[in-house]
Order: structure tokens, then C-alpha cells, then sequence
């Protein structure tokens, strides 16, 4: 490894111990950057990795709430404005009783790489809280949504910062925190949030966008194996929006998704998920209940469930976890190993531990895609949300599915080709970094040093 390169991740896990996650992602990613590095000797110079991995601010803010029984209840909101040098910070919100400083660091760190991959102006932020809203009612989701946006308006604006959903926060949370927003500052605002509902500037295709991008960069790859997607079987982890975009589009495609997870197990399904447009629409049903388990996917359609096991001991062509960071742990890893899984596609965001991706990686035969790329179609979206909002336009779901497509092909193609720049082959995980990084780097370079 380049002696800049391992200096920076050195000094990283000495000031963050603490913080598990962040650490983990900036080993990932740096560590794919040594041949970029030693061509460039203009970036240590700059110091650009040093700076790269420190957010250029972020802060965090009390919310205050009050549940159905009048107890007030206190979290804690945050949002981390990571990177913005090549646009406005841009990533979602997540609301989830483990989110952490680390938590929103790591997935603000990936966003800077993500959504400089979709070709887009967009920089990298994150946010979100730990609220948890399993099991809370509507109003209490409601007035949460308001305390938050309450206290973070005043740093976010469509040139400065836009934030969407993630786990946690759907088209109904958009839908409170947007409508709380406007009324705090009295104007549209170019819509500041995407993920919007359809009346009031969301785009067509966002809501499918991250789970569609992941089929159309799975089925690009195949491609280029000489394999056709129709007929493949697949095993996700998760049941939230992606799993259901992948579903949906599964089903178009003839691909057939076998398995879907929770915090509670996961279920079997040997005739597909996507078989049906009834199983599909029922994703959205078990999500918006809040209750965030997959039993009573089990109980509708009378299939077999695992209580608190992964999906990964199942037999399958190709693997998406899609539920949350970590999920796959080296034991899953040399399960999917051993049952001759040669594709192993990430599509939540960093769902695989440095080890099993390791090991996962260096499996002769076996193809990784990183979720930095796969799930890049959801923000790539978003970025068209914001354009269509800016110029007061409604594209049609075909004009925005025509953009996605192109873009998770420009996407597999451009990790593609840096992997190949650097003598790297197929390699679509060192790919992705190197091609996120040169273009987030590059503009850092000539913008001077600060
Ligand atoms: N939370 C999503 C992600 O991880 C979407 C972010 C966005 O649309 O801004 O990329």
C-alpha cells in the first residue's frame, strides 16, 4: 500500500476509535486508492486525503416530542454536510434507534463516492436520528417529522443541502418534514427534500429508483458474462423500499426473488417475491405498519420463515443483501462461498464487514459489486428531482427510467474502465472508488487548499 495512503487510514483510526463504522468504510475506500495515488503525486501535495475523510462540517441537534399519551421525549438529530465540492451536499435521512455519529459519517463518507458516480453535481452529506419509529402512530411519526425539521431548516436549502429518505424515512416522512419546512420559511424552494409525493414536485421513478438502478447494473454485469438476467434466482436480505424496487423490477425482468428479511428472520418464497403484484404491493404494507418484521409476510402467503436467521445459507444465483450495513459477516460469506453463488452484488450501503468482503473478493470467479454503485440510482434520481423542481418541469416515469438506465450503465462502464486503467481487470469494487474518488479529487485539487 502507498505510504500516504496507509498514513491517512492510520491517522483515521487513531482520532475516530470510537467510531466503528466510520473507520470501516474509510479503510474500504482508501485502500483502493494506492495506484491513483502514486500517479499522482500533485494529491499528497494537497493533502486531498487527509482532508477527504474530515467533514466539512457537521452538527448535531436536540428533538423534542411529544407522544399520544402527552410525555415529551427527547432525541438526538443530526446531519453531516461531508463533502461539497463538486455540488450541493446531497443523501438521505435516517431514522433508526442505533444511528450514531459513526453511522452518519460512514454513510455520508460513501455518499461523496456514490454520487459522484451517477455523473451528477451532487456532493456528499447525511443525516438522520435515533429515533426509532417502530411502533409509533401516525400523529407521533407526524410531530417528530416536525421537531426535527424544526431545528435543521435553517442549514439545509437547495443550494446548500438536500436531504431525502433512507431507512426510516419513506414518502410519508418527506411528506411532514417538507410540509413543515415550507411553512418555517413561506416558499417552495426549488422543493428542498426529494423523494416528494407526486403533487407537490417528486419525481416520477424515485420511489423504485434505488431497487430498479441495482436490476439494471445486476443485469448489465451479466451482460457483459454473456448471461441473460431472465431466469436468475436471487436471495435479498430487508423488505423496505429497495427490496421492493428490486421485486418490481425483478418481475419485468423474469428474474425471480426467493427470500426478504427483517430484524425478526426471513422468509422462503420458492415461487418468487415477484411473482406476483400482490406479493410486491405487500412490501409497502408490512413497511408503513411499522411493526418491521417479515412473519406476517410468512403468515399471508404461507411460506416458510426462520426466526432469526439470515437469508444467506439459501441457494441462489446471485446474492443482494438490502437491508442494513454489516448484515453479511465472514461465516455468511463462506456459506455463499460454499454454495457456488457466483454473484455477490451489495445494494444496501456497506452490508458486508472489511473481512467477508475480503474474502468474498478474492474468490476466483466469483463477482462483487460495491453498494457505492448498485444502490447509486436512487440518489441519481433524486438528482433528477432536483432538476425537475429547479426548472418547474414533471418528467414522465419514461423520461426519468431512460436516464436511470443510461446512468447504472455509465456507472458499471466507469468503474470498469478505472479498475482497468490501473491494471486492476473486472474489478467493479476498486473500480467504483477509484472512478468516485478522481472526480471528487480533482475538483478538491483545483478549488485550492481550505
Ligand atoms: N439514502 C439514499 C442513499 O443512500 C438516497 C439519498 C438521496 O436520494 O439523496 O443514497
Amino acid at each position: 500500500m502507498n505510504a500516504y495512503v496507509a498514513s491517512v487510514i492510520e491517522n483515521v483510526k487513531a482520532k475516530h476509535a470510537s467510531e466503528p463504522e466510520f473507520i470501516q468504510t474509510v479503510e474500504e475506500v482508501l485502500s483502493s486508492l494506492s495506484p491513483v495515488i502514486d500517479a499522482h503525486p500533485e494529491y499528497v501535495k494537497a493533502d486531498i486525503l487527509n482532508r477527504i475523510v474530515e467533514p466539512e462540517r457537521m452538527f448535531t441537534f436536540r428533538v423534542v416530542w411529544v407522544d399520544d399519551n402527552g410525555v415529551p421525549h427527547t432525541n438526538t438529530g443530526y446531519r453531516c454536510q461531508f463533502n461539497g465540492a463538486i455540488g450541493p451536499y446531497k443523501g438521505g435521512l435516517r431514522f433508526q434507534k442505533n444511528v450514531t455519529p459513526s453511522v452518519i459519517k460512514f454513510l455520508g463518507f460513501e455518499q461523496i463516492f456514490k454520487n459522484a458516480l451517477t455523473g451528477l453535481p451532487i456532493g456528499g452529506g447525511k443525516g438522520g436520528s435515533d429515533f426509532d419509529p417502530t411502533g409509533k402512530s401516525e400523529n407521533e411519526i407526524m410531530r417528530f417529522c416536525q421537531s426535527f425539521m424544526t431545528a435543521l431548516y435553517r442549514y439545509i436549502g437547495p443550494d446548500t443541502d438536500v436531504p431525502a429518505g433512507d431507512m426510516g424515512v419513506g414518502g410519508r416522512e418527506i411528506g411532514y418534514l417538507y410540509g413543515q419546512y415550507r411553512r418555517l420559511k413561506g416558499s417552495f424552494e426549488n422543493g428542498v427534500l426529494t423523494g416528494k409525493g407526486f403533487t407537490y414536485g417528486g419525481s416520477r421513478t424515485r420511489p423504485e429508483a434505488t431497487g430498479y438502478g441495482a436490476m439494471y447494473y445486476l443485469a448489465e454485469v451479466l451482460k457483459h458474462e454473456g448471461e441473460d438476467i431472465k431466469g436468475k434466482t436471487i436471495a435479498i436480505s430487508g423488505f423496505g423500499n429497495v427490496a421492493w424496487g428490486i421485486c418490481k423490477k425483478a418481475m419485468h425482468m423474469g428474474a425471480k426473488v426467493i427470500t426478504l428479511s427483517g430484524p425478526d428472520g426471513y422468509i422462503l418464497d420458492p415461487e418468487g417475491v415477484s411473482s406476483s403484484e400482490e406479493k410486491v404491493d405487500y412490501l409497502l404494507e408490512m413497511r408503513a405498519s411499522n411493526r418491521n418484521r417479515v412473519l406476517d409476510y410468512a403468515e399471508k402467503f404461507g411460506v416458510p420463515f426462520f426466526p432469526g436467521e439470515k437469508p444467506w445459507g439459501v441457494k441462489a444465483d446471485v446474492i443482494m443483501p438490502s437491508a442494513m450495513q454489516n448484515d453479511v459477516h465472514l461465516d455468511s460469506a463462506k456459506k455463499i462461498v460454499e454454495n457456488g453463488v457466483k454473484y455477490y452484488f451489495e445494494v444496501a450501503n456497506m452490508p458486508t464487514t472489511n473481512e467477508a468482503l475480503n474474502y468474498l473478493r478474492a474468490q476466483p470467479g466469483m463477482i462483487v459489486a460495491p453498494s457505492k454503485a448498485v444502490n447509486a440510482g436512487g440518489v441519481g434520481v433524486s438528482a433528477l428531482e432536483m432538476a425537475q423542481n429547479s426548472e418547474h418541469l414533471v418528467w414522465s416515469a419514461e423520461e426519468v427510467d431512460v436516464q436511470l438506465h443510461r446512468m447504472m450503465e455509465n456507472i458499471v462502464k466507469a468503474s470498469a474502465d478505472a479498475a482497468e486503467e490501473y491494471g486492476l481487470g473486472y474489478d467493479l469494487v476498486a473500480g467504483a472508488n477509484i472512478a468516485g474518488f478522481k472526480k471528487v479529487a480533482q475538483a478538491m485539487y483545483e478549488q485550492g487548499i481550505f
